[in-house]
């Protein structure tokens, strides 16, 4: 029921120019301005404005809609330098882009040119909606109802952490059409929700880091979503509508730990070139040498992984298991490289004037998003055993 994933390429030159113009705008947009939005909490409108221009908004819309149309592996990259300096931000478009690929993975034509373009452009911005206070890990044991009423279905329940909630003004909304349908998955249904009356937008959810993008909690009362709006027009496909961008999601969260991972080994060799105890850099100290090295070689080998399994997604191959592995690593080689990177800075690493406490607020949510590092391990376990069956 899904078309098949189009092949996709970039040319080498045009590749480096794109990653240029997003380096030249991190270096003088985004990097100045972080610890002020930061620790303000506040949105960044502003940087919404040029994230429009740089075309991120449709970084993985076909051009057919107005998007950039990029390979998993460019997408990656971009990711990656936009994290090594703030991660928050890449949550603007990456849940966006999550939405617009369940569209054009499953949607109809008509939803395709209804929603696409104006997703591509950023005139629609949005997220994705599956977890609810009760069922997150657990996807198939939401309560959220839609229940048909001629032409429409009523929506009823609650999401919680929506990231693009209050900014954000549509949704991919992950409901059951039939609540006692076994197994559970076939009486799940996704919807294309956008903002209409019976959806009301709880506070905005206060976080220890991945600061300024809002995560909110949604609630559906008597929400009316036309039928048209059922993603590809079916009942009963909603489970595998939303897992089916899994392995993209899975190497997005997988690119934002590689930029924390990398981010804060850059902060910590600077820093240990510059400290001194003892009359020299402590980077000349052992201790601090091992610790250089170990965050090197993890951070090296999380960006490896993450680019073999966009690879590996852009040539159209199975690659969940790649995806799941580079998730796990990379996430981890985040929350480790931030804990080393602060420190390596000492009492300056604990101060909200230096960048590395950001990076070690930031990292955790790496570990808890796409999966979490907990069934992700699970999940790599059961698929490495299927296939390498015992002879
Ligand atoms: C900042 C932020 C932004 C988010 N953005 C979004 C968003 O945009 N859209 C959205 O839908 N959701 C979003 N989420 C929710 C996120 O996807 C869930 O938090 C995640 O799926 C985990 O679910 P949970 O928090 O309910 O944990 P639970 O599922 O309750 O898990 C609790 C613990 O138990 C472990 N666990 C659970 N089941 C098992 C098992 N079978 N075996 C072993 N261990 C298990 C988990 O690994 C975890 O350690 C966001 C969350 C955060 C924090």
């Amino acid at each position: 029921m899904s078309a098949p994933v189009a092949v996709r390429r970039i040319d080498p030159e045009q590749e480096r120019e794109l990653l240029a113009a997003v380096e030249r705008w991190v270096d003088q947009e985004v990097a100045p301005r972080v610890l002020e939005y930061d620790h303000a909490d506040r949105y960044p409108h502003e940087l919404v404005g040029q994230m429009k221009e740089l075309g991120l908004f449709g970084a993985t819309i076909s051009p057919d809609y107005g998007g950039l149309g990029l390979p998993a592996s460019t997408y990656a990259r971009i990711v990656m330098h936009i994290s090594s300096v703030w991660m928050s931000i890449t949550g603007i478009f990456n849940s966006h882009l999550m939405l617009a690929l369940a569209i054009e993975k499953f949607g109809t034509d008509v939803q395709k040119r209804e929603w696409l373009a104006k997703l591509a452009s950023g005139e629609v911005r949005g997220g994705l909606a599956l977890t609810e206070p009760d069922a997150g890990t657990d996807l198939q044991g939401i309560r959220m109802t839609a229940r048909r009423d001629g032409d429409h279905y009523v929506i009823n329940g609650t999401k919680t952490w929506i990231s693009n909630g209050i900014e954000g003004s549509c949704f991919a909304l992950l409901v059951k059409t039939d609540p006692q349908a076994q197994p559970r998955h076939k009486g799940m249904s996704l919807f294309i929700a956008p903002k209409l009356p019976g959806l009301t937008v709880g506070k905005k959810l206060e976080k220890l880091g991945y600061k300024c993008i809002d995560s909110a909690e949604l609630v559906f009362n008597n929400y009316r979503a036309p039928a048209a709006n059922l993603i590809g027009e079916v009942e009963g496909q909603g489970f595998y509508q939303a897992t089916g961008g899994l392995e993209l999601g899975r190497i997005n969260v997988a690119a934002r730990g590689v930029g924390i991972a990398e981010g804060a080994l850059k902060l910590a060799t600077e820093y240990a070139q510059t400290r001194k105890t003892f009359g020299k850099p402590i980077c000349e100290h052992q201790a601090i040498q091992l610790k250089l090295g170990e965050m090197a070689t993890r951070a090296r080998a999380a960006r490896l992984l993450t680019l073999d399994a966009a690879n590996a997604f852009d040539c159209g191959e199975r690659c969940d298991l790649q995806a799941g592995m580079a998730k796990y690593f990379a996430s981890e080689a985040a929350l480790e490289n931030a804990t080393e990177s602060m420190r390596i800075h000492g009492a300056y690493g604990y101060s909200k004037e230096y960048h590395i406490e950001r990076l070690f607020r930031d990292a955790p949510l790496t570990c808890i998003g796409e999966g979490t590092n907990e069934m992700q391990r699970i999940i790599i376990a059961r698929q490495w055993i299927k296939r390498n069956p015992a002879v």
